[in-house]
């Protein structure tokens, strides 16, 4: 199917964008920093398999998931690519991750301990990345002491190979934050101590955020998610910083009707005609993603045009005002998110809309809208 087929929703994105994102990132690294393309939860609902190829073309060397069944769908078609599971991982997962020749976060030593058993019974000699909590507050070690044990202990294990010492910031996408700082020169400290008794131990923090924001958070590697599909770690324009928009967001209108003024839209009678109007009918609603917290709350563009999201959206329905005359006419295509003419709606603008971030949004674009991918 084509994208100048009508259909109900569609996401079509540009694999072209996800490439130049990724060149444009790679182009800003400090020193011989290597980009980890984070593709996890199906890329960011973009599609994995499609944007991990599309950041490899743009100079991603490393792919990073949060699970292993994510880490063995990108084993399945990329043979060689070094891979690396961020997450938690339960004994039965931590055998699909090393199934799928993945590289593994280790902050406990039991787990490390487990690791190597299960490593052993494989037959593999998975690098580890030892993952520092320098206050994010959620996975990770936060004691250096312990954290400088499993490094050591993973560089004298004949079962696992070290990889690296690595963390996350909480705030890196708060341009004035000084917790950014320290948890930055907490990492800095203890990383360039092992790393002196470790001179292969590779070094990461950065997100999205932190790398734009931060050279000096860089190191050996940055694992940036949200800047590869385009979208802005800071909520903003992300035209602002070179990043491109990969996905939009497409459904038409079904059919178009005439109003008469105080006639209502969808249940609940939120919105009525404020005067003789026409109202078209979108066939997506929250069951394709498009969150309820967006009626009366947003803008869908039509023929190159703003048009207010009029009434509740339903789970398969959305309606919009086209005002008292249109020549809006039934199947003329719709955009949610994305660009028409000089018009363009970002992900961002729809996320301050529902007071969340565009990360939600994307991820939250369902299964049952079809993506379609174009360059
Ligand atoms: C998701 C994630 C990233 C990517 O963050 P972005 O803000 O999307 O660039 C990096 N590191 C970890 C540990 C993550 O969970």
């Amino acid at each position: 199917m084509s994208s100048d087929e009508v259909r109900r929703s569609l996401a079509v994105i540009d694999v072209g964008a996800v490439e130049r994102n990724c060149a444009r990132l790679a182009r800003e690294l400090e020193g011989s920093a290597a980009l980890c393309a984070v593709v996890k939860a199906d890329g960011y609902g973009h599609g994995a398999i499609e944007c991990a190829r599309a950041a490899l073309a743009g100079g991603a060397t490393v792919l990073a998931v949060a699970a292993a069944t994510e880490a063995a769908e990108l084993r399945a078609e990329f043979d060689d690519v070094p891979l690396l599971v961020m997450g938690a991982l339960t004994p039965s997962e931590l055998d699909l991750a090393l199934e799928a020749r993945s590289e593994i976060a280790v902050w406990r030593l039991r787990f490390l301990d487990l690791l190597e058993r299960r490593a052993r019974e494989h037959g593999l000699r998975p690098r580890v990345h030892v993952k520092y909590d320098t206050g994010m507050g959620r996975l990770g070690e936060r004691d250096p002491v312990v954290v400088a044990k499993l490094v050591r202990a993973a560089a004298t294990s004949d079962a696992v190979e070290l990889g690296a010492l690595w963390t996350h910031f909480a705030t890196a996408d708060e341009p004035d934050s000084a917790f950014f700082d320290q948890q930055l020169e907490a990492f800095r400290d203890l990383a360039l101590e092992l790393k002196e008794e470790h001179p292969g131990l590779l070094l990461h923090a950065a997100n999205s955020a932190a790398t734009l924001r931060e050279a000096a958070s860089h190191f050996d590697m940055v694992r940036c998610g949200i800047a590869v599909y385009g979208l802005d770690p800071f909520g903003e324009d992300p035209f602002a910083r070179d990043l491109e928009p990969a996905l939009e967001l497409r459904s038409n209108v079904a059919d178009v009707k005439p109003f008469d003024a105080g006639a209502s839209a969808g249940y609940g009678r939120t919105w009525s005609a404020p005067a003789d109007t026409w109202v078209g009918v979108l066939p997506i609603g929250y069951g394709d993603g498009v969150r309820r917290g967006l009626s009366n709350n947003a803008e869908v563009l039509v023929g190159g045009r703003r048009y207010p999201l009029v009434g509740t959206i339903s789970m398969d329905n959305a309606t919009i005002d086209l005002g008292p005359e249109t020549e809006v006419e039934p199947w003329t295509p719709a955009t949610l998110i994305g660009a028409q003419g000089s018009e363009r709606i970002l992900c961002e603008e729809v996320a301050r809309r529902l007071d969340t971030i565009n990360y939600e949004v994307t991820c939250g674009i369902s299964p049952r809208v079809p993506r379609e991918y174009k360059r």
